[in-house]
């Protein structure tokens, strides 16, 4: 293996820190912490876990957290007026709906009703208006993640030829449009792209967002191409990432891993999210 590898964990934590400090100096000036608010419908295990870890990264960083659970039989009127009162309380700066939800109720127009100032997932229409305008809003935390690994690696983004595998709203098409705010030249692959492999090697940065174990051959990594791999996959043996990564290794010149690579800046970035929406707001 000749690439180097992107350290996702010590850029998480380097943001952590940066959020942590910026709450400090809040807090020694008088102001109220930042407040994050969770809802968690059901009982889903994994998203328990998913949701019980973003509210210890809220306390390390001294922010307020606010945890909402509701019975899997919760009604959308139920839910929505829990988003509403969320909405409307100034001790909140972000609102997070954890995602799936039960399947008698519809994420969409749940999600709608999140106001765009807390909507520090940045998955609501607003949000994905305004980032596809080129306007000021809180974009999707694991793509703003995505930007912030290139940049701390020191990848130069102007003009680049980025290929993105996957068109989804949660990761490619938001980190398409990020990627082109950078001007870089962007390429989208989904399922049914034609010569996945030609458009592939053709990438200086190669984005795998697909969700298929190990999709991506070390032959379709252009000679020292920066590869970021978000799949994550559970397989007999652990979790894969959508990149073969020893093979691919071979050709980038930088690459994350799985696990350590993308994951732990989503969290991450929804902390320097939030911390944007307190901003906005006081
Ligand atoms: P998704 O299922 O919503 O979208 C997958 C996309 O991949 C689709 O656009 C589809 O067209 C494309 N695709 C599927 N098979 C393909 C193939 N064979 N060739 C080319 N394109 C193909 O998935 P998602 O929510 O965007 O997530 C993608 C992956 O990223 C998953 O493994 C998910 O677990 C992971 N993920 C990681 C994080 C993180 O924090 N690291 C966050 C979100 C998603």
């Amino acid at each position: 293996m000749s690439a180097r590898v992107i350290d996702g964990k010590l850029v998480a934590a380097a943001v952590r820190g940066e959020v942590a400090d910026a709450v400090k100096a809040l807090v020694a000036s008088g102001k109220r912490p930042p407040g994050l608010a969770t809802i968690i419908v059901g009982d889903d295990p994994a998203s328990a876990v998913y949701v019980a870890n973003k509210h210890k990264a809220c306390e390390e960083v001294g922010f307020v957290g606010f945890h909402n659970e509701l019975e899997s039989s919760a009604t959308e009127d139920q839910i929505g007026d829990v988003i509403n009162r969320l909405n409307a309380d100034p001790a909140v700066d972000g609102i997070l709906l954890q995602l799936p939800l039960p399947s008698h109720l519809e994420a969409g127009s749940l999600t709608e009703t999140i106001s765009p100032a807390k909507d520090v997932d940045g998955l609501t229409p607003t949000s994905a208006g305004l980032l596809s305008l080129g306007r000021k809003g809180l974009r999707p935390c694991t793509p703003l993640g995505v930007v912030e690994l290139l940049d701390r690696e020191g990848v130069d983004l102007n003009g680049s030829n980025v290929v993105i595998l996957g068109r989804s709203a949660l990761v490619g098409k938001p980190l398409a449009a990020l990627l082109l705010e950078r001007n870089a030249t962007v390429t989208i692959c989904h399922s049914r792209t034609k010569n996945l492999q030609a458009v592939c090697c053709q990438a200086d940065v190669l984005v795998a967002a697909v969700g298929v174990p190990e999709l991506v051959k070390g032959d379709w990594v252009k000679q020292g191409a920066t590869v970021i791999d978000v799949g994550i996959n559970r397989v007999d043996g652990g979790l894969v990432g959508d990149v073969d990564y020893e093979a691919a290794a071979e050709f980038a010149c930088c690459i994350t891993p799985v696990p350590g690579g993308v994951g732990p800046m989503t969290i991450a970035m929804l902390l320097r999210n939030t911390l944007a929406a307190y901003g906005e707001s006081s």
